[in-house]
Parts: structure tokens; sequence; C-alpha cells
């Protein structure tokens, strides 16, 4: 496939807002691939070059791309600059100068896709002295063949910029609709990147086998999605809802999947990033386990040994970040609470019911670091509130309800779990909404040039996010100035192709980060424009930010359909 057939849908989709036609262009798209070129088309896609457990980082310098469309086009680094300037995008700035190219390469022919790709695989890994000048010659002597509309691409990607607006479920849908011409196999498909979270590799092998994708299998070293959980108000609904079921503590750590083969072992977060180098202890903690093939998950906290307690989350965070690693191992040693087991020497043992996982992980990990996680069955309401008040008087979030005949649901948030969590004010729960834009601080907030932030939902029926508040409260002087320099690094010059607005901040950003955000309550209001009907969106009211969840990911947002749910329509 040549690489311009690409370049031509992508500027196709960015001009679109609906979903439907945007999974139809894609579909045209995936069935024109090859097989031994889909995974590529869904990786550039994505704005990827693989998925995200691969640890490759795009994001080329800015100062670097400039120079290679310079060498490239012929036309000097200052009128590439001031070009750049005024339109504040890399990409059209490439696309303009490419189309004004002052000579022609002898070399240049038409971009194969696939060579595209491994053009920009190696900008991104190479590495070491001289590796800026390699970098700059590779992408200059892909922009020496590409036409305009290519050259804008190319630019974009390379420096983690594309921006497509093209979220997993579009991809899912797009590949079914390739096959069969409509969504029939998007479940088959979703539950297959559900145990893989490689949307390459599900492409390839749904092209290559389609049959393969109903048997997918768990593979070590291929993170699962993981397992969400469903939100109730009291122990009776949850009794109502659940029966007798399996209370645990819930742990305010962090989120880790753990995966050991032999002698090897790797550690992935919430987000499906490597996280191995960050957990020595835990990794020699895993290695020592009885068992060849294992993967496992638990909630990591930082421990007082002086006073018996646990810290926080943002302490454990703070620790790890404030000190060498191995020096936070020593002085704040963690200690891993085992709640779930998915696959264990050879047998997916995600299929069973959790009575009989919650048996194995009682048989595995008793004590030290790898500890299992404290849970009781329980029949009645009042015992299911005894728990949840002595987790909360040890300093704990709350519980999680599990259902015990269910197998553990990949990637879904379903009734399989139940959170029960302290409430905050007058509000049951928090939201965690996405970073659209921020607003220039006023009077006093003017010295950090930050004054709040516009965030919204992903409404995953419709692939589109949407505004649910603007947040002025929260924010220590510190955070200003850190969210003002982080949201600098990623502003639009205009609002992401996947948002519905109706009120503007002062500067866009790309959808990245995602916010805890506390509130009092949830109302409609004709500004926002989350599940927006008649007229009226739902907005949360007296809106406060808590805290930067770096470990969610923008479609791990609250959707709309839960905000739904939690204001109780
Ligand atoms: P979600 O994961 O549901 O999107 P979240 O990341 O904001 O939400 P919570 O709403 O606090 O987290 O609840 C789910 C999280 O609780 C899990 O992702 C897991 O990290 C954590 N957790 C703590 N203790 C347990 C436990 N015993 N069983 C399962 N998860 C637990």
């Amino acid at each position: 496939m040549l690489f311009s057939l690409a370049a031509q849908r992508f500027h196709e989709i960015e001009k679109i807002r609906g979903r439907l036609e945007m999974t139809d262009i894609l579909a045209d798209l995936f069935r024109m691939a090859l097989p031994n070129e889909i995974s590529d088309l869904v990786y550039l896609t994505k704005g990827q070059l693989l998925p995200p457990y691969k640890g490759i980082d795009l994001g080329l310098g800015e100062r670097f791309a400039e120079e290679a469309i310079s060498i490239s086009t012929g036309h000097p680094k200052s009128n590439i600059q001031s070009y750049f300037k005024k339109s504040g995008d890399l990409g059209l700035t490439a696309e303009h100068f490419v189309s004004e190219r002052k000579q022609q390469s002898l070399s240049s022919s038409e971009l194969e896709l696939s060579y595209v790709y491994d053009a920009m695989l190696k900008i991104a890994t190479s590495s070491g002295t001289g590796s800026q000048q390699l970098k700059i010659r590779y992408l200059s002597d892909l922009l020496n063949s590409a036409t305009p509309i290519e050259a804008r691409y190319i630019v974009r990607f390379v420096l983690g910029q594309l921006r497509l607006g093209v979220g997993d479920p579009t991809i899912l849908d797009a590949l079914s609709v390739s096959k069969t011409g409509d969504k029939s196999l998007r479940n088959e498909l979703e539950n297959a990147y559900n145990l893989c979270s490689d949307l390459g590799f599900v492409a390839k092998t749904f092209k290559e086998t389609p049959d393969k994708i109903k048997e997918f299998q768990i593979e070590i070293f291929k993170p699962i999605r993981p397992a969400l959980a469903e939100r109730l108000k009291t122990p009776e609904e949850i009794i109502k809802k659940l029966g007798r079921c399996f209370v645990e503590y819930k742990y305010d750590g962090f989120r880790l999947m753990c995966h050991k083969k032999g002698k090897e072992v790797e550690i992935y977060s919430r987000k499906l990033e490597k996280m191995t180098h960050m957990f020595p202890d835990v990794k020699k903690a895993i290695l020592s386990l009885p068992h060849d093939e294992i993967i496992f998950e638990g909630e990591a906290l930082a421990f007082n040994k002086k006073e018996d307690r646990f810290y926080s989350f943002q302490e454990t965070m703070h620790r790890r970040r404030k000190h060498g690693i191995k020096e936070a191992s020593l002085k704040y040693p963690l200690r891993v609470f085992i709640f779930d087991i998915q696959y264990l020497d050879g047998r997916n043992t995600s299929i069973l019911s959790f009575k009989q996982r919650r048996e194995i992980i009682e048989g595995i990990f008793p004590k030290g670091i790898l500890h299992t996680s404290d849970g009781w069955i329980v029949e009645k309401p009042a015992k299911l509130r005894k728990i949840f008040d002595d987790a909360i008087s040890k300093g704990l979030e709350g519980v999680m309800a599990k259902d015990l005949n269910s197998p553990y649901v990949a990637g879904k948030r379903k009734f399989a779990w139940v959170k029960l969590k302290k409430s905050y004010g007058a509000q049951m729960d928090t939201v965690d909404a996405v970073i659209l834009g921020y607003y220039k601080g006023k009077g006093a907030r003017a010295i950090f040039g930050f004054g709040g932030l516009l965030v919204g939902t992903y409404n995953n029926e419709k692939g589109r996010f949407e505004t649910i508040a603007k947040i002025g409260t929260g924010f220590t002087e510190q955070e200003m100035e850190m969210l003002r320099e982080m949201l600098d690094r990623i502003k639009l010059g205009h609002p992401p192709h996947d948002l519905d607005y109706e009120i503007k901040p002062d500067v866009w950003v790309k959808p990245l980060y995602i916010v805890e955000v506390a509130f009092d309550e949830i109302t409609r209001s004709p500004s926002h424009t989350c599940g927006k009907k008649e007229g009226k969106g739902y907005a949360l009211r007296f809106p406060r930010m808590i805290r930067i969840r770096d470990d969610k990911g923008i479609y791990d947002s609250t959707t709309t359909k839960e905000i739904k749910r939690m204001a109780g329509s």
C-alpha cells in the first residue's frame, strides 16, 4: 500500500466529525491493506509505532524536525521557524515548504506505507552518540520523497502529535466492517484486544486467520487489559445486586500486573506501560515464586514499618520520584496486595470463577512483599458495612465487592466487581475527567499564566469527548505552574477533532491527561455537552481537582454513560 493513500484518508478523517463516516473510511483502508501491512497501518492511525507496553517513545524535538525540513526543501531554517510560529503546527509547516521545494531529490520515489513505518521506527529507536544527526537524516530522507500532504502527517507523527481523534472503539468497528460490512465481529475483536492490549497484533491475526480471533489466547508478556469496577452507593445495593459475595479492602496504591516466565519478569501499570525498572524489590519476590509461568495482579503500597501504616498513593509515588529507586525500595518497602490471578503454569485461570481464583491466590501468596489481599465472604449488608468502616478507619479508600461466580472480565466495567468508596463531602465518588484546555489566570493567578481547566468525559457510544466542568479550585501554586508547563507542551491551535463543546478555554490542548475531580453534585447546564439532551448537558457543581491520574489513559476517563448513572438518570 502506498503511504499517500493512508495520508489521503487521514486528511478526510480530520475533516469529518461523525464516527460512522470515520469508521467507513478506515474500514475501506483496512480492507486494502495486505496482511503484512495492516498492523503498521493500525499503529500509525493510533499515532503509535507499537503498543504502549513496548515503551517506544515518539517525540522528536521540534528543532530537529525544522532542520530536517530545511535540509529536504532547501529553505532556510529561519523561514521555517517563522512559518511555524504563525501556523502553530509543524506538520502544516512541512506541507507548505515541501510544496515549495527548491530542489528535487534525485532519489525521490513514491513512498510505501511499510517503508515509512520502518523509517519512523528507526527515528524513534536510534540512540547514543550521533543519534540526533541520524534522526534528522532519516526524516529528511523521508521528506525528500514525500508529497506535501504526506509531509504533514510524517512530521506530526514523528513529533508525537498525530491528532486524528480515532479511538480504539472506532478501529475495532472498522476492522469488523472491513470484513463483513457490519459490526457483527466487533465483540470478538474487542475480547481479543482485551486479552493482549495490542490492536496491531489483533488486526494482523484477524486479516491472516479470522477464526483465530474467536479462540484468542492469553500470552505471557502481553498485558491483559484490566478488569474495571462498577460503583454502587450502599452496602444494601451491593448485596441486592451480587447476593453472597467476597469483600476486599480497597487499597489506594498503584495497580500492577505481573508476568513471569522462567527467569523473566515484567511488571505493567494500569495504563499497560512497562514499569519493571521501578520495582526491583517486587521483581525479586516474583522470581522467587515456585511457579514457572504466572500472571497476577495486585495493588502496591509503600509501607511505613516504624509507624505500622501505609503511605497513600500520592506519598508512595512521591517517594519513588524523589529518591533513587534502590534507596526508596529500602527506605519505603512496598507491599503488593494480590487480588487476581489470570494465568498459572500453562492454565488460563482467568476463565475460572472468582471463588476458584481466590483459592489459588491464597495458596500462593500468603505473606511477604507479595501479600494476599484482605477479604471475607459476606452475605449481609451489616457485615459489609463493618468491613467498610474498618477499611476507612485503617486509612484505606473503601472496599471492593466481587461476584463469586464471575470469571475475570478483561477490559470491561462490569458488575463482577463493585466498588464502595468513602465519600467526598456530599458526593459519594469522584470523576476522572480528561483535560481539554486551560484558562489563563487573572488577578493573583496571572503570574502563573494559569487560572483553571476545562475538562470532559468520554462518550464511548459516540466515540467523542464531551465537556463537563470548568475547574477553578483545588490547585496548589506548584501544581498551577506544573500544569501550565505540561499543557503548553501539548497545546493545539484548534479544539480537538473528537470533542463536542459549547464553551471555549483560552488554550485548547490535545486530550492526554486525566484529573480526578471531586464535586458537590451533578446538575444540568446548557454550557456543557456531556450527555446533552434538550439543550442541556451534565455538569459538575463546585468541581475541585484532587490529583492528576498519570496511571490512566484518556479512554479510561469516566464515561458519559457512568455520569448519567451517577446522576440517577
Ligand atoms: P477504575 O479502575 O474503576 O477506572 P480508578 O482507577 O479510579 O477506577 P477506583 O475507582 O479507585 O480506581 O477503583 C478501581 C481500582 O482499585 C483498581 O483499578 C485497583 O487499582 C484498585 N484496587 C484496590 N484494591 C483492590 C482490590 N482489592 N481489588 C481490585 N482492585 C483494587
